[in-house]
């Protein structure tokens, strides 16, 4: 498969823009020049329209799809039994629509990876392949008396990496949900699988002060200390939140070299508290990208949206301006997400192709004084007007092969899950 995007003005990866032609071969952005004559199976006229890597996701939960706007605007306990409810009326079926349309909402919005975690991976994992979208998919591990997988979790984490090992898009690790969710030995077993297996980890940490002070009521130590204590720590983790951590701490997830999705608008929503401690992250040289979480505590998947919060819930926290500028969020949400999952993303010879056209006439890009503060805080995903995935279209001129059947049946699907 060949494409060639004609007259693009390109957003490189030092923040400069250049104009020309991209080629793209494969999965892979093969020549960039300032004219490109080959034969190419699909050519796009970008007509002058913004080229940027495509926004990578670090955090979510495209299952639960179906769940948005059915549990808002509770305190924790109730708002949690309300979850588990609803949650109680998953099928696989249904699983599988919601992970269509937050894939359906990625793909609109300009998000051509994503790192998730829930219940029926299966699910996920074909309709990534269905629409073709990048996914990097935790099976979630828990302990055995408090989930509802049929055999045993980490058992099945082993099935579900050997059977998606291998796909061209879709790349199996392990979710260990949380430390009060599964316990130490568990935790222990479930690095080891990702060790053996050569994959990622992704889970849950130091989210609420609850979860501290729980975690040192039963183990007697801090969240972090204790997966120090039990060798979890390495370059193949990756935390959503770790809003309630110490400088020390931060330190020590630095020398572990483990990863971080920084998720602003779920901890804000669901009232977390403490604030993702950035500056000093990124003092200590951690990588830290950006997610959204799902949709019951968001309510979307837009990642436009999720850089100006990001930007803007640092500033209003640390009474500075500067603390996270509009390159930083826009870095978080793309480059630092790649290097997170192993991407090589930019808009570059050999890099990923991976990427996505921004209309510049649209209102929110308009006037073009400064591009990248546009993207960050004016913009949201209906700029977007193309969508390419591994040297694949997936949305041109803003139309997804098969949208509207995903929104009828999410519609008449959904009504399966109301609860009192
Ligand atoms: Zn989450």
């Amino acid at each position: 498969m060949s494409i060639l995007i004609k007259n693009a003005r390109m957003l490189k990866p030092d923040f400069t823009l250049a104009v020309g032609d991209i080629y793209i071969e494969d999965s892979r952005i093969s020549e960039i020049s300032s004219k490109i004559s080959i034969e190419a199976e699909e050519v796009i006229d970008a007509g002058g329209n913004l080229v940027t890597p495509g926004l990578v996701n670090l955090h979510t939960h495209s299952g639960m799809g179906l769940l948005r706007g059915a549990n808002d605007d509770l305190e924790l306990a109730p708002w949690l039994e309300k979850l588990w409810k609803i949650e109680a009326k998953l099928t696989p079926e249904l699983v599988y629509w919601g992970s269509m349309l937050s894939l359906l909402e990625m793909v609109k919005t300009g998000t051509t990876a994503f790192l998730d975690m829930y219940q029926d991976l299966d699910q996920t994992a074909k309709v990534c392949e269905e629409l073709g979208v990048r996914g990097f998919l935790a099976w979630p591990v828990v302990d055995e008396d408090k989930t509802t997988q049929k055999g045993k979790p980490l058992d099945n984490a082993k099935r579900f990496i050997k059977d998606w090992r291998g796909h061209e898009l879709v790349n199996p690790g392990v979710g260990p949900h949380a430390i009060y969710s599964c316990n130490p030995d568990n935790l222990a077993k479930a690095k080891e699988l990702a060790d053996k297996e050569g994959t990622f980890i992704h889970m849950h940490l130091a989210e609420t002060r609850w979860e501290n002070e729980t975690t040192l009521e039963n183990y007697k130590e801090r969240p972090v200390p204790l997966l120090e204590s039990i060798n979890f720590l390495g370059e193949n983790d990756i935390f959503a939140h770790a809003t309630w951590v110490t400088k020390n701490e931060i330190k020590t997830l630095a020398k572990a070299r483990v990863k971080i999705a920084h998720n602003p608008t779920s901890n804000m929503k669901l009232a977390t508290g403490g604030v993702m401690p950035w500056k000093e992250m990124k003092e200590a040289g951690l990588t830290v990208g950006l997610g959204t979480d799902s949709v019951v505590s968001n309510n979307n998947l837009d990642m436009f949206e999720e850089m100006k919060f990001a930007a803007l819930l640092q500033k209003a926290h640390r009474w500075d301006q500067a603390v996270l500028d509009a390159r930083e969020a826009f870095s978080m949400a793309t480059y630092e997400g790649a290097k997170a999952l192993g991407l090589d993303y930019g808009i570059e010879e050999g890099k990923l192709a991976d990427l996505i056209i921004v209309d510049l006439r649209n209102h929110l890009m308009v006037p073009h004084h400064d591009l990248v503060s546009n993207l960050v805080y004016s913009a949201n995903g209906s700029v977007v007007t193309h969508t390419v995935i591994n040297g694949r279209v997936v949305m041109r001129d803003r139309k997804v092969n098969g949208e509207d059947e995903i929104i009828k049946k999410a519609v008449s699907l959904a009504k399966d899950l109301v609860i009192e």
